[in-house]
């Protein structure tokens, strides 16, 4: 397993920006924010593993939309169908990502 998404080690997760107390770990947000920190403002400058992913994956998905939506559109330019036509069709597809995922890694 590499540590491509693995946060920065030795570097708090955080900084309290009402009270500029350091946030070493995630759970600490939750804490501070349950303690004597309620309703302050956290900075986050050291990601978690899990955010990381998150935001790496929401990126490529959102790549892909780009790349298909600017296909459509090129179809739409050359005009082989009309802005219409291709709302009626796109209403037609509810596409789940993880249920995508799930048929494509177990193919
Ligand atoms: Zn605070």
């Amino acid at each position: 397993m590499s540590n491509l998404f693995d946060p920065t080690p030795g570097q708090d997760y955080g900084l309290c920006k009402t009270c500029n107390k350091p946030i070493p770990t995630e759970d600490d947000k939750g804490k501070h924010w349950a303690g004597d920190g309620e309703g302050h403002s956290i900075s986050i400058l050291n990601q978690s593993r899990a955010d990381r992913i998150e935001r790496h994956i929401q990126q490529e998905i959102e790549d892909a939309l780009q790349s298909a939506f600017s296909a459509i559109d090129d179809y739409l330019v050359r005009g082989h169908f009309t802005e219409e036509e291709v709302t009626k069709a796109m209403q037609t597809i509810h596409f789940e990502v993880d249920d995508g995922w799930r048929e494509y890694s177990n193919e």
